[in-house]
């Protein structure tokens, strides 16, 4: 921790950098990933201050959206996109999310009820077995595209889609190498970006 409060201390000492942000934000891009500490999104995308909108959830899970029944993640999303009006909304996986890990191995989560409790709220059954890979790479990546569809439910994403002003993007990020990999609809494969 102490390293972490020695950069907190310092982080400040640039005052002319973070001043224009006092004027308020506008970032293009709403970055929906795990909270996971090995996926850093201003690191992966360069992103400074104010670039970045950004939702973290265990397993970057969307959870159904239902009215009635507010949630942080779709208070999050609604905000990003008819207050900001991004542009763009990418869902990043990565490769051994502990999630998606626990998921797909059926893992027994008694001693954690409250991460049992969200995964069984929020997550579909792992579409893949990838039990033999600890990237979970398929699952991982399988469970991008569901949290799209998930995405495209929302009243908010479904009006902006419909009108061209939004786009969707599924990534999947490769901790152990930071390789970032792209779906591609054309050939319904992640590749490259
Ligand atoms: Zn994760």
């Amino acid at each position: 921790m102490q390293p972490l409060i020695d950069n907190a201390r310092t982080f400040g000492q640039r005052p002319e950098e973070f001043a224009r942000l006092a004027e308020g934000q506008s970032p293009d891009v709403l970055f929906i990933t795990c909270s996971d500490s090995r996926v850093v999104p201003a690191l992966i995308t360069g992103a400074r201050p104010g670039e970045l909108f950004e939702l973290r959830t265990a397993g970057n899970i969307v959870p159904p959206y239902a009215s009635g029944h507010p949630t942080a993640e779709a208070a999050t999303v609604e905000y990003a996109v008819q207050v900001l009006g991004v542009s763009d909304i990418v869902v990043c996986g990565h490769s051994h999310c502990g999630a998606i890990g626990a998921l797909v191995r059926g893992d027994d989560l008694g001693a954690v009820p409250a991460v049992r409790d969200w995964l069984a709220h929020a997550a579909d059954e792992p579409a893949v077995s990838d039990a033999a890979d600890p990237a979970c790479a398929d699952a991982v990546q399988h469970h991008v595209l569901a949290q799209l569809l998930r995405l495209r439910s929302y009243p908010c994403v479904e009006q902006r889609l419909a009108s061209g002003r939004l786009r969707l993007h599924g990534w999947y990020y490769e901790v152990h190498t930071g390789a970032v990999r792209e779906h591609r609809a054309a050939t319904d494969a992640f590749e490259a970006l």
